[in-house]
């Protein structure tokens, strides 16, 4: 059986607590890697190597850190297939995806290479009479990082390049269930330059991660993960003084207006509701037709499409659409949802219950399925899923629907399809949630822009990655300059060679 390590201080370390969890290949059911769980004195040796490291790559001046961001998109395009083989075989997911969630990652490390532009602070010059003032941007020190199994490498990416681009140590706790894609970028990152100790990737659970909310050395803390995890690490974070933002679960709306192309959405809805199993926090869960004949219209489409999906292991290539879920743990919890959603009387207009695939009996795999007529009291609507089924709620009015989005906890992203601009940007002006897609069912922004939800889907005031990443990982100083006046008048002017 293999057996991970953690990354610290530039080497592989072996776990020492003596407890470990399972890595599965989820399309076989079979355990493939042990992966160790700290203690508090294992991530004690990384924060020391990481607070031993730290200023002096603080002191490494921006474009040189910079390069390190460069060289390491050289090598995440030169690993690309190895890094997505390895996402895929632990996470399940197919192998393009794998590629785009590497991909997605990758983009924020371009935009951090613009390092040197985004830290330069602001200058007053004479804010009063011989004063100068001007802000500078430092980095924090320490850093740490939690993240979810869902996008092992795009995550990290997203946290650890603006921090470490701000000349902060960063150490990661990934998910454990599949941490090896995080290992090898932390390899990656010292091939292209980093300094021993700024990049360390400690493996845990629960007792990992108090470690970290209680180390005193460890500055801030980013978190991405479900909300009711995202709600403690927040307020413990916080009420350790520490800088915290976390990003949470999610339910996200798709309007479809009456005026819509019917086959436009219902291919949107496809690919948003059932790509990646719906393990996506981006993932469309809520149809919202407006009107009956819409919904009905809509309805008629999706069956054959979804009937239509390939559900496979990520070995089979191209040819699949979407893989098996994380866990068995994954898949009885999707299957308890569905159960309740058919004896809440929701409508199971496609039932993909007792999925097997031969070959693969053992896998985690979950069939396709599509739920009509749900109401907003039953536990399959106001739950995030996380797996593949697509509930469809029946709304009269566009109002109706646009309350239906405002009025539900979670707010990370949402999609109105219409023909109309003035219902678009209507929407887009009210709704509650922070990423909106018109005509666009995952509206994930770029690189240079910032991700981030709304009500329950975020605890913390910045986004991630773009400019608020920058501020995340910086402290700003301000200094009021004031020189003595007159010392010139006494100087000697003549002009006299340098000696
Ligand atoms: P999770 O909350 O179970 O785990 C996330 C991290 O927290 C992992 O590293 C895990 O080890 C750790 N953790 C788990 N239980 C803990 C506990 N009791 N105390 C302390 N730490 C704990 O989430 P997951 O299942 O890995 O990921 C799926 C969730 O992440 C979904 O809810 C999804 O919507 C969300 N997500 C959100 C975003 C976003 O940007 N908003 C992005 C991706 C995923």
């Amino acid at each position: 059986m293999k057996e991970l390590t953690h990354y610290i201080n530039g080497a592989h370390v072996k776990g020492t607590s003596g407890r470990f969890s399972d890595v599965y290949n989820p399309a076989t059911g079979e355990v493939q890697a042990k992966c160790p769980l700290a203690n508090a004195e294992e991530l004690e040796a990384a924060v020391q190597a990481a607070q031993a490291a730290q200023p002096k790559w603080a002191a490494t001046n921006p474009q040189r850190r910079a390069r390190v961001m460069m060289k390491f998109v050289g090598l995440l395009n030169r690993d690309m297939d190895k890094l997505a083989e390895a996402l895929s075989a632990e996470h399940g997911k197919t192998f393009p995806d794998a590629k785009g969630d590497v991909q997605r990652g990758l983009e924020v490390v371009e935009y951090c290479i613009g390092a040197p532009e985004l830290l330069k602070g602001e200058y007053t010059d004479g804010a009063g009479p011989g004063i100068d003032m001007y802000s500078m941007r430092q980095p924090l020190g320490v850093t740490a990082g939690i993240t979810p199994f869902n996008f092992p490498a795009m995550i990290p990416m997203w946290m650890f390049a603006p921090a470490i681009a701000c000349g902060n140590a960063f150490i990661l706790k990934p998910s454990e269930r599949d941490p090896s894609v995080p290992l090898m970028l932390a390899e990656l990152m010292e091939e292209a330059g980093l300094p021993k100790g700024i990049l360390q990737v400690v493996n845990g659970d629960k007792e990992a991660v108090d470690a970290i909310l209680y180390h005193d050395v460890i500055q801030s803390i980013g978190f991405v993960g479900s909300t009711p995890i995202a709600e403690y690490i927040y307020g413990t974070g916080c009420s350790q003084g520490k800088r915290v933002q976390c990003f949470g679960g999610a339910k996200n709306h798709m309007i479809i207006m009456p005026d819509a192309d019917l086959d436009q959405a219902a291919d949107a809805l496809i690919g948003a509701g059932y790509g990646a199993a719906g393990e996506r926090c981006m993932a469309i869960s809520v149809a919202v037709p407006v009107g009956e004949e819409t919904a009905d219209k809509l309805i008629e489409k999706l069956v054959p499409r979804i009937e239509a999906l390939k559900v496979g292991p990520y070995t089979s290539g191209d040819d699949v659409d979407y893989g098996p879920v994380v866990t068995a743990a994954a898949k009885a919890n999707i299957e308890r949802l569905v159960q309740s959603g058919i004896d809440a009387g929701a409508e199971l207009v496609v039932d993909g219950r007792g999925f097997s695939l031969q070959g693969y009996e053992d896998g985690f795999f979950v069939g396709p399925h599509l739920f009509d007529r749900v109401t907003p009291d039953m536990e399959i609507y106001q739950k995030e899923i996380f797996g593949p089924v697509l509930s469809t709620v029946r709304a009269a009015s566009y109002e109706e629907a646009l309350k239906l989005a405002m009025d539900h906890e979670m707010g990370n992203g949402t999609a109105i399809f219409t023909r109309d601009g003035d219902a678009a940007r209507d929407f887009a002006s009210r709704v509650n949630v922070g990423m909106i897609g018109i005509n666009v069912p995952i509206p994930v922004p770029l690189a240079y822009h910032t991700f981030g939800g709304w009500k329950k889907s975020v605890f913390g005031d910045l986004n991630q990655h773009g400019p608020d990443a920058f501020k995340f990982y910086t402290r700003t100083k301000t200094v009021t300059s004031r020189w003595p006046s007159g010392i010139k008048e006494g100087g000697e002017f003549n002009f006299k060679p340098m000696e």
